[in-house]
């Protein structure tokens, strides 16, 4: 049988979509349907603390209001954990992770001290014998050792990628202190169980990619093939997202919309349509991802025109 092309988004519900993960999800959506593939949704909430309550089902619902219909029914990271315990706890069995019980504090003051970036851990607790417990009675958080050896993978759109992980990363989280899964951890068992091997997504993800690769390196996963589309910037060079307020997208723009997003990736100028289904479908035809350039997009202008804030 041949290998059906499994795309996906997976959007956090920490707010509403906006123009950047529009992108995303058509992006994704194109390249899945163009190969005759199949497009699932993830929802990637993980993290009830950064949520934003009934995001979830205003992203599902705009989805929808861009004809942007999913195969088969939509997974909750939420409702998953077992499967990311049975991932780490084969890491455990294999001595490939450790307990942590640094905070950020001791991390960044660590990082400061030897004049490393904040966020490479200098791996202090993987010294501690492996029966240690912390006397506070702290729960530690679960780091996997990183090795030390470049990760490379040629990305679709971004091309040839290299990370040394244990110099640029250190190593990294899988499971915090408080309890929450990893997004690490979470994004590669799942991508795994969900048979996804296309994954196109924004550009904000290239550097944790090396990381991804790795862990399906000890948890004998495939690896899929990667594509990283361009991140839409506002006016100062930021990634629009919830933080640099990002406008809500107006559904009653959304044929503007989809055109725009279309430009953005280099698709021809389409046909007057009646209905976005046949924009999208139409969008579906023409999808050729190599012409996709890599460089981040400033929307300011266009964006803004076309949005009631
Ligand atoms: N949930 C992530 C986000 O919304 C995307 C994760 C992924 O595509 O791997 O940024």
């Amino acid at each position: 049988m041949p290998n059906t092309y499994i795309g996906r988004f997976a959007p956090s519900p920490t707010g509403w979509l906006h123009i950047g993960s529009l992108l995303t999800a058509v992006a994704s959506y194109l390249d899945a349907r163009s190969h005759q593939g199949k497009w699932l949704v993830r929802m990637e909430d993980l993290d009830p603390l950064r949520e934003q309550r009934g995001a979830a089902s205003v992203i599902l619902s705009t989805l929808e209001a861009f004809a942007l219909y999913w195969d088969d029914t939509v997974v909750y990271q939420s409702q998953r954990h077992h499967l990311y315990q049975q991932a780490l706890s084969r890491l455990q069995a294999n001595n490939q992770v450790y307990r942590c019980y640094c905070s950020r504090k001791t991390v960044q003051a660590e990082a400061r001290g030897e004049g490393i970036d904040a966020m490479v851990y200098g791996g202090r607790c993987s010294l501690l014998p492996s029966d240690w417990q912390s006397e506070s009675g702290k729960k530690p958080a679960w780091r996997v050792r990183s090795p030390s050896k470049k990760i490379t993978f040629i990305d679709a759109i971004q091309g040839l990628q290299e990370q040394q992980l244990d110099e640029e990363v250190g190593d990294f989280v899988l499971l915090r202190a408080d309890g929450f899964w990893a997004y690490q951890l979470a994004v590669v068992v799942d991508d795994a169980v969900q048979g996804i091997n296309h994954v196109v997504r924004g550009e904000d993800l290239l550097s944790s990619t090396p990381r991804q690769i790795y862990l399906q390196s000890l948890l004998n996963l495939p690896q899929p093939c990667y594509a990283h589309v361009p991140l839409l910037t506002n006016k100062l060079g930021q990634k629009w997202s919830k933080q640099t307020c990002a406008p809500v997208l107006n559904l009653n723009q959304r044929e503007q919309l989809m055109r725009q997003v279309f430009n953005y990736l280099q698709l021809p100028q389409a046909p007057a349509v009646d209905h976005i289904a046949d924009l999208l479908q139409w969008g579906v035809e023409h999808w050729q991802l190599e012409r996709v350039a890599p460089e981040p997009i400033n929307t300011e202008t266009e964006y803004l025109s076309n949005l009631s804030h």
